[in-house]
């Protein structure tokens, strides 16, 4: 029996609070509080206590999806980063790069966040950039 406990960050917001994910023989399959992180103390919400139950979940989405027909189909990330960069380049082709949105997340690094609203600016050329905790 192999068993560690990993520090690491909770996923779930911007708090950022530290806890140790409980990995037995290389499955995760509970969630500890790590006391030494200055915010949390110790604590986590009902959110971080269960921040491991989506690791190895049946339902948990792996791969792409492509809505074909009405129906979702699964595709590889190449069609689907290809699928969407033609859908982006036409959505702005026609209609102008106001015509396109990005939402981004707190499940997301503060690197990831600015990575994407400088893609909005800079690639897309629009400033139509919000964020999960103002909606
Ligand atoms: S434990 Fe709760 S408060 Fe702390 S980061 Fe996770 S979701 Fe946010």
């Amino acid at each position: 029996m192999d068993y560690r406990n990993v520090l690491t960050t909770c996923i779930y917001c911007g708090a950022g609070c530290s806890l140790y994910l409980q990995v037995l023989d290389g499955k995760v399959v509970g969630v500890l509080p790590a006391k030494q992180h200055p915010i949390s103390e110790g604590r986590l919400c009902i959110k971080g206590w269960n921040a491991h139950a989506f690791i190895h979940h049946e339902d948990r989405l792996t791969r792409p999806l492509i809505r074909d027909n009405g129906a979702f189909r699964e595709a590889s990330w190449d069609e689907a980063l290809t699928l969407i960069a033609d859908r982006l380049r036409e959505v702005r082709a026609t209609h102008g790069p106001d015509a396109i949105g990005f939402l981004t997340s707190a499940k997301c690094t503060n690197e990831e966040n600015y990575l994407l609203q400088k893609f909005a600016r800079v690639v897309i050329g629009t400033n139509n950039v919000d964020h999960c905790a103002r909606l």
